[in-house]
């Protein structure tokens, strides 16, 4: 072995010895030594390449799609690594959502079927459509929509469902599309978190017949602010289009005239996102493998219990990685001074979301003058009713999160978050004090 080898073997087991030991030394929050003080890799990343790409859209002097060819040349792009036939290019994932739903005919008045434990946005597109949300109960295993349950919520107004790929895993789509054909609803696939992941071997996305993404800043594919919308049904995307660019249809295609507004992608946006995607698979992969293992250390650890991925899901985009905290197995240690202890060891870790069907923003909105036009009194106090997703109220008390970041890390990175979950379990009884 060569002297550098050896160096660095010897490295690497004093590093995996400071593991091994700091699991038994005293947790951080009691005054201990942290098991790691350097930081996760950062996000964004971004090289040379971004940087001559963006220069160069800038001293093209077009800076917007109708005059550069950045933004086709992305939709060209992503709709070929994604295997879909079609791809629009909007501002940003919300918008993706209201432009889709505008692209569904999804209109004041009607119904939508969504998930409670997602991002704010699902159900802000549809409350911007003037339609009312529908929670869905969610799949404590999976964190996923329980997509066998949207059956059970439908009325004679639901015209559409949006399963999200939560942290860049499916709910169970067959179910969702299966339910879609025989409800007569339509399907929206929010993948907003699930750049390259996989729903039996196709990409998210696209199971549905539409699917929509975000490219906002904490996304694994971004350009600080960005989205699209994939369809294999051509007549969907232009009826997006139009409504995406003012009610402007493209050049030889003839979508009946409607209501439109600005939801542009820019070229300097659009350029960012081609030199991205050259990185993209391989994050994925390494954020998989990443969390393959930790799923796998966290199961041996018992009562960090990851999100199982469902059945026929061939590949999670790993946005994030969540699991489900059992304070029972920690003697009794609560949530949040878990998630503190984990912090004073220096690894960032979240509670994730808290009940969107439960939050004032919507009480209020159902409230409003339009809503009560445009719905019964009867509907509304039924919605209020039936508003009760009791397996999501419980995860939410329970889930923690990594995000997407940390799982560009090394290995050794990985046993540092497993030495760390040791260590507050080994010295629970002292914490929960
Ligand atoms: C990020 C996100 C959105 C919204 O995307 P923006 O680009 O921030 O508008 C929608 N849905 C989900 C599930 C998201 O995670």
């Amino acid at each position: 072995m060569d002297t550098k080898l050896s160096r660095r073997a010897a490295v690497a087991a004093a590093a995996s010895a400071a593991i091994a030991s700091g699991a038994a030394s005293k947790p951080a929050a009691l005054g201990g030594a942290p098991v790691r003080t350097s930081p996760f890799p950062t996000w964004p990343v971004w090289e040379t390449t971004d940087e001559t790409e963006w220069m160069r859209v800038l001293r093209s002097g077009k800076w917007y799609r109708g005059s550069g060819k950045a933004v086709d040349a992305f939709e060209q792009k992503f709709a070929e690594a994604m295997g879909s036939p079609h791809c629009l290019a909007v501002a940003n994932g919300t918008s993706a959502l209201m432009v889709a739903l505008h692209g569904l005919d999804v209109q004041p008045g009607d119904e939508v079927l969504v998930p409670p434990y997602t991002f704010i946005a699902t159900i802000n597109a549809v409350l911007s459509k003037s339609a009312l949300p529908v929670f869905v109960d969610t799949d404590a295993r999976t964190f996923q929509m329980d997509t066998s349950k949207l059956e059970s919520r439908v009325t004679d107004r639901t015209v559409a469902a949006i399963p999200v790929d939560m942290a860049g895993a499916p709910p169970d789509l067959d179910t969702a599309v299966a339910a879609g054909r025989q409800l007569g609803i339509k399907i929206l696939e929010d993948a907003a978190q699930a750049h390259l992941g996989e729903w039996r071997g196709r990409k998210l996305g696209t199971i549905t017949g539409a699917g929509t993404f975000s490219f906002q800043a904490s996304k694994n594919l971004n350009s600080g602010e960005g989205g699209a919308i994939l369809s294999s049904d051509g007549a969907f995307i232009e009826r997006c289009y139009a409504f995406h660019t003012n009610s402007s249809p493209r050049r030889g295609s003839t979508p009946a005239p409607a209501q439109g507004g600005n939801f542009r992608l820019t070229e300097f946006q659009a350029t960012l996102l081609v030199s991205q995607m050259t990185r993209l698979e391989a994050q994925a992969k390494r954020r998989d493998a990443n969390a393959t293992y930790l799923a796998r250390r966290f199961t041996e650890i018992g009562g960090v219990t990851p999100a199982a991925l469902t059945d026929g899901c061939t590949r999670s985009a790993w946005h994030l990685f969540m699991f489900r905290y059992s304070a029972a197995d920690f003697a009794g240690l609560p949530r949040d001074k878990f998630l503190k202890a984990m912090a004073a060891e220096g690894i960032p870790c979240s509670s994730g979301y808290t009940p969107l069907n439960k939050q004032a923003f919507l009480k209020n909105v159902l409230a409003g003058r339009g809503y009560q036009r445009l719905f019964s009194g009867k509907r509304l106090q039924q919605w209020h009713e039936q508003n009760h997703c009791p397996v999501n109220d419980k995860l939410c008390t329970e889930a923690a999160w990594f995000t997407q970041n940390l799982l560009l890390g090394t290995r050794n990175d990985m046993d540092q978050i497993v030495a760390a979950v040791e260590k507050i379990k080994n010295h629970a009884k002292e914490l929960a004090r």
